[in-house]
């Protein structure tokens, strides 16, 4: 049932006021001399005029069509949309991380530094790492930080000049091959094996004196371990490449398995995915890097250096990549991450590993049974499925995810991984309780069955909600963004 509702300039009445201000008991300025008159309007704003109580019910309805974790469950593939603990919102209010101003000497400010260094030694561990810098801002942004660094590597080495290719496995996320790509850097990319995993052939042919690096997600995005992580290490390596972790799934080895020691060099993490700190809408996260021992002269400067229990910054970096973030890195998401690792402990973060395993495992289990599985091998945290059961009845992947609208699920990720034609990629998380999977897959199989008996209520779908399907074409090139009277 679709219900519009007014636009917030459609309600109210002219001269209606939702506080009432006491008149004014200073000579106001005059306006000439608060903004020069080129940039004065010649007619007022055509602002809405609502009473307090229109006000707020125009708010509360908007809050209401957003849709989060905290409404309903988000198995939205690679971006781990899981549960983040309140605890973690009381520990970054605290006044003494809320009020800290940046600029604030350091000897006051020892308690944030000493928060600082304790996740850096956190994540180097959790990584298998040995140093990492919590300045990137994002996942992206430590792709940028880590690229950087593999170059100041090789320049030192008096390599930058020939190794200018950095090697992308067609499975990797856009945001790799975009990173090499504004680095300067030239991309390869090889085509993934049938099994989903690193073809190993490929990565042999494709290495040599001109490689800087290979980028990877393991898992993969196509939630698959890569099982000959050793091997393709020792390929990269033998041709004198460094390697970089992509750490977005690292939601599914978090206490068992480290990139360090797998071969990697460096590293990022998403702290706002696999760190319970609120993410979508654009932020603000943080993505930490590590690195190897080789690379740690290189690292973003001011670096955090402890001395008999006392921490300052040490920007005296001549080897340093510079600085990469404002300050220190996004503080406040920091913080929020520590108080969630300090929570879980060691063997906690290992559980919820586990977990994110068990349920996206549990999800595929069921699920192959009427959606086609690509790869026919464990997953890890994450499943990818596809439509290639309903193709036959005109249902496409986007048609099974308006559907879940429907039934109020947030869908998958749809058409991700590139290299599977009409993908549906479940990322469940730890966080989900076995009955909200299994209404889940309930729904899931319902829609299968309506594609099969009455395949227009699939494609027809969404018809619960505010907005129903869009001309996405034309929402994109000629979006109508402003009201009008
Ligand atoms: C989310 C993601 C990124 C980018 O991370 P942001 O924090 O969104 O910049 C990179 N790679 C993979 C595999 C991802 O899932």
């Amino acid at each position: 049932m679709r219900k519009a509702k007014a636009l917030i300039f459609e309600l109210g009445q002219p001269g209606r006021r939702a506080v009432d201000l006491p008149a004014c008991d200073v000579p106001a300025p005059a306006a000439s001399d608060l903004i020069p008159a080129a940039f004065r309007r010649k007619t007022p704003a055509a602002l809405p005029e609502v009473s307090q109580l229109e006000l707020m019910r125009h708010y509360t309805a908007l809050s209401q069509r957003n849709f989060g974790v905290d409404s309903g469950f988000y198995p939205l593939g690679s971006c781990t949309m899981k549960y983040n603990p309140k605890i973690n919102e009381d520990a970054c209010r605290l006044s003494g991380f809320a009020a800290l101003h940046p600029l604030q000497d350091e000897a006051t400010a020892q308690g944030a530094l000493e928060l600082l260094a304790a996740m850096e030694g956190y994540l180097a561990e959790i990584a298998g790492m040995d140093a990492v810098t919590m300045q990137p801002a994002a996942g992206a942004h430590g792709e940028l930080t880590g690229i950087k660094l593999i170059r100041a590597y090789h320049r030192h080495r008096g390599e930058d000049a020939v190794r200018t290719k950095v090697i992308v496995p067609d499975s990797a996320h856009g945001t790799n091959p975009a990173t090499a790509a504004v680095c300067g850097l030239e991309i390869v990319e090889i085509k993934s094996h049938p099994d989903g995993a690193v073809d190993l052939e490929a990565l042999r042919a494709a290495v040599g004196p001109d490689t800087a690096a290979l980028m990877l997600t393991n898992p993969s995005t196509l939630g698959l371990f890569e099982k000959n992580i050793g091997e393709v290490a020792a390929i990269v390596h033998g041709a004198g490449g460094l390697l970089y972790y992509d750490g977005a799934n690292a939601n599914a080895i978090m206490g068992i398995s480290r990139p360090g020691d797998m071969g990697f060099d460096v590293i990022h993490f998403n702290l706002h995915k696999t760190f319970a700190t609120p993410h979508g809408g654009g932020g603000p996260g943080s993505g930490p890097v590590g690195v190897k021992k080789d690379l740690i002269p290189f690292l973003p400067s001011p670096v955090i250096v402890a001395e008999g229990g006392r921490y300052r910054l040490n920007h005296d970096r001549p080897l340093s990549i510079g600085k990469v973030q404002s300050f220190y890195g996004n503080f406040g998401v920091i913080v929020r991450a520590y108080a969630y690792i300090r929570a879980m402990g060691p063997d906690g973060l290992k559980a919820a590993s586990e977990d994110a395993v068990l349920n996206a495992h549990y999800c595929l289990s069921r699920l192959k049974e009427k959606f086609h599985s690509p790869f026919d091998r464990f997953c890890m945290h994450e499943c990818v499925l596809t439509s290639k059961n309903q193709k036959p009845y005109g249902v496409r992947t986007l048609d099974i995810a308006k559907r879940l609208l429907d039934y109020g699920y947030h869908p998958p990720t749809i058409y991700f991984p590139l290299i599977v034609e009409e993908a549906l990629m479940i990322e469940p998380t730890e966080t989900e309780g076995k009955e909200t999977l299994d209404d889940f897959i309930a729904v899931m199989l319902k829609i299968a069955a309506e594609a099969e008996t009455d395949a227009d209520q699939v494609k027809n779908a969404p018809v619960t909600t505010v907005v129903g399907r869009l001309d996405e074409a034309t929402a994109a090139r000629k979006p109508v963004v402003r009201w009008k009277p």
